[in-house]
This record gives C-alpha cells, sequence and structure tokens, in this order.
C-alpha cells in the first residue's frame, strides 16, 4: 500500500503513522488513544479513519507490505531466475528498499516490536513467512537462518547508525554471508594464473568455437570464459540454451523437455562445478520411502537403501542376503560384473536366483532408461563404476529446485560476465575447414576462423557435419551408434489427484512415472500436479507399421498406469506433452555401441556430450567431458604475458 499512493497521500499517512509510533515509544502503546493521534497530528477522525482502521493497523502496516513482497517474490517462476543466490538476494534487497525511506519510524518499529505483543506476533509472522518461502528455494534450514539473521542484524545496526546506506549495508552482509556458505564447499580446483589475467592483448587470445549450446557447451564454454587468454564464440543452431536439457514455460507449469534428476548428486560432476564455477542451486532428495516398484500389480518398496530392502517384497529373505552382498562387493569394488564383457554375461553364469538378476536387470533399465534386453548389453566395468558412485552417495535422486534453467542460466551468465565470448543463438554450423593453419567455420551468417573447435553436439550429428572433410574416416567408427530414446508423457494437472507415491516404476510393462511436483514444488502453480511419465522403447523393428503399434501399445500401458494410480487425471489436465522419440542419452552405453573420446587420434578437435567418454551416464557424462575438453584446453594453454 505505502508504495503506490500518489506522493502527498503516502506522505500525509507516513506522517501520522511516525507521530503515532512515537508516542507509543513515548507512553507506551496501550495509553495512547486514537484521539491523542489525531491532537498530535492535527487532523480529524475522518482523516484518521480514512486512512486506518484502527490503531493497529498503523502498527501492522510495514510488516503487512514487506508480506506481500515476500509472496510477490515467491510467484517468481523458475525460468526467470538467474541464479539462486541472486534471486534469493533480490528479496532481500527489495525488502530493505520498501523500508529505507524510513530510518525513524523503522527504528520505533523495531523498539515497539520488542515491548508489544501484537507488533511481536505480526513481526514473528513475517518471519515465518519469510523462512517458509525461502526454505522452497534453500531447502536447507541452517542455511535460511543464517540468511534471515544477517538481514535482521543489518536493520539493527542500520537503526542504530545515522547516515547509512541500508542497501549498501545489505549487500556487503550478504555477500559475506554467501561467500561463506559457498567456501564451505571448498575452494576452486581448477587454478587460475592470475598472471595471465592481466591485459592479455585480444590479438593474443587464443579464438576457440564450441558447436552446440546444450549443457556440454556451456559447461565448457563456461570453464574457458575464466580465462583471459581465451576468447570464443558459442554456436547453437536453436533458438533456445539448453539443448535438451531446456526449460520451458506453460500454462502456469515449468516443464523440462528432458533431463530431471541428478543421480548420486553428492559424487556427481555437478558439484565440483558448483564448486569451480561458483554456481549456487538447492537440490531435494526424492523421498526413497516414496519410491515403489510395481510388480504383478503389487506395490512395494524399491531397495534403495537397507530400510527400503527389508521392507521391499520383491526379494524373498534369503535372496535379501545375496543382493546385501552384491551390493557390498560394489561398494568393495571387488563385484565380478567388472570382469565380464556385458552385465548379460555376468548374470548368465551368476547363480543367484532369478528375482535377483531381475531386479539387476530392472536397476539398469532404470538408470540407463533402456529395456531388459539392451539392459544386459551394457558392460560390465561401465555398471560396477555406476553403481559403485550410486551406493556409496548419500543423495541417490535429485532434483535440481527450480529446474535445470537454473543451472543453465547461471552458465550462461558466466559465459557473458568476462565480454570476452560471444553468444550465437540461431546460428548452426554448416560446414568446417582447415585454412592457413585455423579452422573455418561456416554459418548463414558468417565465415569465421578459429584455432581450436570443441563439439558439444550428438555423436551422429558430428558424424553429419564432418562429411567430405579430411577427417570424416576417423569419425565413421562413431557413425553407427544407437542413441537411447524414450516415450516421454508429462501432464500438468489443476489439483494434486492423489499423491500416493513420488515414483512408480511399473516393471512388467518398463515404464515409470514420477510426481515431479511431489519433490520440486516450484514447478506448478499453486495446488498444482506435475506427472512425468517415460517408457523405455526397444527399436527393434522390422516394419514402420509394427513400430508405431508398438509405441500405440506403449501409449495405452502409460495411460492404463495414470489411471490406476492417479486417478481423475484426465479431468483436471491443464497442460499434456506426448514426445514419442524423446533422445535421452546420444549414445546407449551398450557394447555394441563405442563412446566418442574427447580426443581422437588424427583429428585435431575436441568433442563433449552424453555420447561421449567421461564419468556418469546421461547428463553427467556431458559435464564431465566438457570440464574434461576445457581443462585440458586450458593446460595446454601458454600464452605469453604481456602487461
Ligand atoms: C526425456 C529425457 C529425460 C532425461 N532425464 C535425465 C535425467 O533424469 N538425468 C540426467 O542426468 N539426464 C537426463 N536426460 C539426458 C540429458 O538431458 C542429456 O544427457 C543432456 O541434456 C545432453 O546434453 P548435451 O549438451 O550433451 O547435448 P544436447 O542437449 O543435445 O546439446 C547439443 C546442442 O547442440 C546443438 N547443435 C547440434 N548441431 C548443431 C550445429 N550444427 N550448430 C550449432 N548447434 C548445433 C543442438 O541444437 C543442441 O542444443 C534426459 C533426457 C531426456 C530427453
Amino acid at each position: 500500500m505505502v508504495r503506490f499512493m500518489r506522493a502527498a497521500t503516502r506522505k500525509k499517512r507516513d506522517y501520522m503513522i511516525e507521530v503515532a509510533l512515537r508516542l507509543f515509544m513515548e507512553r507506551g502503546y496501550e495509553q495512547v488513544s486514537v484521539d491523542d493521534i489525531i491532537t498530535a497530528t492535527n487532523t480529524s477522525k475522518g482523516t484518521f479513519y480514512h486512512y486506518f482502521q484502527g490503531k493497529d493497523e498503523i502498527l501492522r502496516d510495514i510488516p503487512r507490505k514487506q508480506m506481500s513482497i515476500i509472496n510477490e517474490w515467491a510467484e517468481t517462476t523458475p525460468s526467470q531466475v538467474q541464479s539462486l543466490e541472486s534471486h534469493i538476494h533480490r528479496l532481500f534487497l527489495d525488502l530493505a528498499s520498501n523500508i529505507q525511506a524510513y530510518p525513524r519510524l523503522i527504528r520505533s518499529l523495531l523498539s515497539l516490536t520488542l515491548q508489544n505483543e501484537a507488533l511481536k506476533s505480526i513481526d514473528e509472522e513475517q518471519y515465518q513467512l519469510l523462512s517458509n518461502r525461502l526454505l522452497r528455494w534453500l531447502p536447507e534450514r541452517d542455511k535460511v537462518n543464517l540468511l534471515i539473521a544477517a538481514y535482521r542484524g543489518t536493520l539493527w545496526m542500520w537503526c542504530s547508525q545515522e547516515d547509512t546506506d541500508l542497501l549498501t549495508m545489505i549487500r556487503n552482509h550478504l555477500t559475506w554471508v554467501w561467500s561463506g556458505l559457498r567456501s564451505e564447499q571448498g575452494t576452486p580446483s581448477i587454478p587460475i594464473d592470475t598472471r595471465l589475467v592481466q591485459n592479455v592483448k585480444e590479438a593474443n587470445r587464443m579464438n576457440i568455437a564450441i558447436i552446440g549450446g546444450g549443457l556440454a557447451g556451456l559447461t565448457a564454454a563456461a570453464y574457458l570464459s575464466e580465462h583471459e587468454g581465451v576468447r570464443g564464440v558459442l554456436f547453437e543452431r536453436s533458438p533456445q540454451w539448453g539443448g535438451r536439457a531446456f526449460t520451458y514455460e506453460k500454462s502456469g507449469f515449468t516443464l523440462n523437455y528432458g533431463a530431471h534428476a541428478v543421480y548420486g548428486i553428492d559424487r556427481h560432476e555437478l558439484t565440483s562445478m558448483e564448486r569451480e564455477l561458483g554456481l549456487s542451486f538447492s537440490s531435494k532428495q526424492v523421498d526413497k520411502r516414496k519410491v515403489m516398484y510395481c510388480k504383478n500389480d503389487q506395490l512395494t518398496p524399491a531397495p534403495l537403501d537397507f530400510v527400503n530392502l527389508m521392507r521391499t517384497e520383491i526379494l524373498n529373505p534369503i535372496q535379501k542376503v545375496r543382493f546385501v552382498g552384491e551390493i557390498s562387493a560394489i561398494i568393495a569394488h571387488i563385484h565380478k560384473v567388472k570382469n565380464y564383457e556385458t552385465l548379460g554375461d555376468y548374470l548368465a553364469q551368476s547363480d543367484a536366483d532369478e528375482d535377483v538378476k531381475e531386479l539387476w536387470e530392472h536397476l539398469v533399465c532404470s538408470n540407463f532408461f533402456i529395456t531388459p534386453e539392451e539392459a544386459r548389453k551394457v558392460p560390465g566395468e561401465v555398471i560396477s563404476e555406476y553403481y559403485y558412485n550410486l551406493f556409496l552417495s548419500s543423495r541417490p535422486v535429485n532434483y535440481v529446485l527450480g529446474s535445470w534453467a537454473v543451472i543453465t542460466n547461471q552458465l550462461r551468465q558466466k559465459i557473458e560476465l568476462p565480454g570476452t565470448w560471444e553468444m550465437a543463438l540461431q546460428e548452426g554450423v554448416e560446414s568446417i575447414r582447415y585454412e592457413d593453419k585455423k579452422y573455418v567455420l561456416k554459418t548463414k551468417n558468417r565465415e569465421q576462423a578459429f584455432d581450436k573447435v570443441i563439439f558439444a553436439m550428438p555423436v551422429q550429428q558430428i558424424c553429419k557435419l564432418m562429411k567430405g572433410t579430411p577427417w570424416e574416416p576417423f569419425l565413421a567408427p562413431f557413425e553407427g551408434n544407437t542413441a537411447t530414446e524414450v516415450m516421454v508423457y508429462d501432464i500438468g494437472l489443476n489439483k494434486v489427484v492423489a499423491r500416493p507415491f513420488s515414483y512408480i516404476s511399473d516393471m512388467d510393462n518398463k515404464l515409470f512415472i514420477s510426481d515431479v511436483s511431489a519433490t520440486d514444488h516450484t514447478l506448478v502453480p499453486d495446488g498444482g500436479q506435475l506427472l512425468q511419465g517415460i517408457a523405455y522403447l526397444s527399436d527393434n523393428f522390422s516394419n514402420e507399421e509394427e513400430r508405431k503399434a508398438y509405441l500405440d501399445n506403449k501409449t495405452k500401458q502409460m495411460e492404463n498406469l495414470f489411471d490406476h494410480y492417479y486417478p481423475g487425471w484426465r479431468d483436471v489436465t491443464a497442460v499434456k506433452r506426448v514426445s514419442k522419440k524423446a533422445m535421452v542419452s546420444s549414445v546407449k552405453n551398450i557394447v555394441t555401441n563405442q563412446l566418442l573420446p574427447v580426443r581422437l587420434e588424427n583429428v585435431p578437435f575436441y568433442f563433449c556430450g552424453d555420447g561421449c567418454e567421461g564419468k556418469g551416464e546421461l547428463a553427467e557424462r556431458s559435464f564431465s567431458s566438457a570440464r574434461a575438453v576445457a581443462k585440458a584446453i586450458l593446460e595446454n594453454i601458454k600464452t605469453p604475458v604481456r602487461v
């Protein structure tokens, strides 16, 4: 209210509040009547009641306004958020700017809050709201408490010092708090040679092109942009950044095109990046007790940890002992699976019960997004390494709060900050050639020469771009790689129809439903629900008709699963997206495929993306290969220092 009134009206109202608060301070709140305020402000009863319903309202007006600022802030949709840190910073600055014009008034208000129950209660209400709203984005109570304490402490300091600027104080203090929170996680491990960060002349900068603005391209560019000896162009042919991890808004729902979960975040490449690049984001663990497997129409806990393993009915007690033994062997790095070419080979010779074998197969299906037949083709060594990390993780399945846009927005910000990188959106690279010791890239807008080129795109597309170049033969072994494709069935519901579980995996039909909004409530309008169904697809068809019938059947199975666990969903569906061919991984990690190394003999380029060699699966491989590429380039830069 204070903000939107005409200036003269606001002045008069503020004056009345200020005088009233002074009287409250001098005589005590209970001893001051409305008549006293009218006399002291030389106004009439009519004027007083025009502005206020009663004496209490004077006191409550400011915290009430602060609460409406907090609520407005909470309505920001995730894709509008640049970074978690700046988003939270913004809130405190908005709160401060709403009161900074009234230092005397706030001083009285704070003192009165200590004495007056009515004020104390609305003050508590205000900070409770602030805490709850912050927890939605930063679900770590200690950090939220620290930020609020810093804000409140700053208010007291400001009130007790004359001529100080509240906004500057808040900015400074919160910057220190954030830097403390960040350094708690360690210091950058890619050292930046500060001597190189001095006046490197434009001509001496290494000029790098990155083709592809998905997670891999953005990651490589973010690392490289930290070095002053490097400049470059990031080319992206589509109208948006993020590639298959891009996020979009529809009818108030925030939909991830692809990536949702971070598997084993405490051991994930993203955690190293968070530290090294100074990213800030929150993640929330999917409630393990609500992760279920469905077999023969029966639901039972998925054996994600010891508690679930004891409760699950997938295995009998003897089989459970056997499975615990398998997990322990993986954790100790002594599991025999790593010595077998494929999971199938290991299972074929294993003396374990069929149920234990089926569980292995199903775990691999769900983590690699593939069918059981193909789960058997995943190399033993890949299985051993992947589950070594996952079983040791204390946070096996996490969602990035506010969608992956929170990550991609920060990577973009980081790349743009130094001013040495050009972000070329909707500019696909059409060809590449070698000329005058440089690599010339052609797009619809330009031909430009570069010292180095990084390919950050699906391997199949790299092979296409290399057609007719001298490097084509070296890429040939990777041309036949097959991708992992799934059917995606996203539905945004106007209301929560049922919330029995967070994840239901149908073991019989090889599909699963995630109640995404049960973990990340920032993605839905108030009271809404976002469900994502995914079906693993076989790609073994003799003709197109057969493939179509298979997909139609999968759609039916998916809708049946929705009907079963989320009855009534059809009546409240506000948003629906069905994609029958979404590429989860550009190279399926099975023994008949070959991941592309980040460097290839006889080829002068660098490669990164989820089809390249690197740590982890899916998005983690995009991050890890891109980070490896950036590190390799930075380690080789011997830029002469020019001061
Ligand atoms: C339905 C689905 C669910 C998923 N779930 C998860 C999950 O839960 N967890 C997880 O970790 N991962 C998940 N993924 C996988 C994850 O989204 C991808 O691994 C990751 O986004 C790949 O990033 P990338 O940068 O390697 O490739 P991309 O995202 O494909 O980026 C490549 C970019 O290159 C651009 N490009 C191509 N050719 C050119 C050219 N000639 N010139 C310029 N630009 C070009 C493309 O437009 C694209 O933007 C999922 C994917 C899907 C589809």
